[in-house]
């Protein structure tokens, strides 16, 4: 019996790791399948950036021909200026970052990085100028500190730590009986979504991208924790080009700029005190955060519809 025992204990640890594997390699092919119809023009030149000012210029997209996702969508962040994008659940905001990642293509108007159309630049110049934070970090079945290099290939350990430091994960990190060589991911220590959300953080700070899309977990917080995300995205947006898709009013109350999104259009822009005193829908959805505030510090918020 036990000479059964062995062999299939094996045969099932092998299947683990294969399942792992394709769980990975699936991730990666449907990523890339889904893209697959975006290439590079010949001759395409590189994306020379300069300030990184992007322009949103009268968009209009659809993922599939009888839908409409996105209407006149038509906006610029400033060169180093930070634009949230705040709206329920379904009206586009995610869009907009596939798009200016190119993921896929615009079907009206055009997307245009210091006046450079992202469809005439390289894929690789495009994407090597765009950092981005998202909602849900997948994590390498790796050390944390490879984790954290994958944003920055060749990065030394100084510049690692001095991400994580300013990402406000060095601690924690330090706390862990194997530190940076912990390892994480699904067969390593699972990490919280905030945890993860700072290992994302540290990546894209190594990676000193122009232009910065941070997508903010909708997760409840408690204040604590959303006065941590408040300090990081200062922190990462100082500077660069940052496009904040918000679920919690109260982090991008000192963005440049504030557009609310309604079923695929603009329906409001201005800055957070513009936007109250037009008493509109902005204003509403912030009454209402507000209000559930007080009732309860660590309430969900993404249900907010304007
Ligand atoms: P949330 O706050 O829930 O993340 P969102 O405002 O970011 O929502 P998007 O993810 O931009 O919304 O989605 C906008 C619309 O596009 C939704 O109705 C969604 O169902 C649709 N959509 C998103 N991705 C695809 C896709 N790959 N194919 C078809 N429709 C899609």
């Amino acid at each position: 019996m036990i000479q059964l025992y062995i062999p299939l204990n094996f045969l099932g640890v092998i299947y683990r790791e294969i399942k792992q594997s394709l769980a990975d390699m699936e991730r990666l092919f449907s990523l890339l399948d889904q893209h697959r119809e975006i290439a590079d023009k010949p001759n395409t030149q590189a994306l020379v950036v300069q300030g990184a000012e992007v322009k949103f210029s009268h968009v209009g997209f659809s993922y599939e021909a009888k839908r409409q996702i996105l209407f006149d969508v038509d906006f610029t962040i400033a060169a180093g200026t930070t634009t949230a994008v705040v709206g329920h659940s379904g009206s586009g905001k995610s869009t907009l970052s596939r798009l200016l990642f190119r993921f896929y293509d615009v079907n009206e108007g055009a997307i245009l990085i210091d006046g450079q159309d992202v469809r005439d630049v390289t894929q690789a110049s495009l994407r090597n100028a765009i950092g981005i934070v998202p909602q849900d970090t997948v994590l390498f079945n790796d050390t944390i500190e490879y984790n954290i290099a994958y944003g920055k290939p060749g990065a030394s350990k100084d510049d690692i730590v001095a991400a994580a430091k300013s990402a406000y994960i060095h601690d924690f990190i330090e706390s862990l009986p194997d530190g940076y060589a912990t390892m994480v991911g699904e067969r390593g220590l699972k990490l919280s979504g905030g945890e993860k959300q700072r290992v994302a953080i540290a990546r894209t700070l190594l990676k000193h991208p122009a232009i910065l899309i941070f997508d903010e977990a909708t997760s409840a917080l408690d204040s604590k924790a959303e006065q941590a995300i408040q300090a990081q995205l200062k922190e990462i947006a100082k500077d660069r080009t940052t496009m904040v898709i918000a679920h919690r009013l109260s982090t991008i109350v000192d963005a440049a700029q504030i557009l609310v999104l309604d079923h695929g259009r603009i329906v409001e822009r201005g800055t957070h005190a513009q936007l109250l005193a037009a008493d509109g829908a902005y204003a509403q959805m912030w009454a209402r955060q507000q209000a559930r505030q007080d009732e309860s510090p660590a309430s969900p918020t993404d249900d907010d519809a304007v």
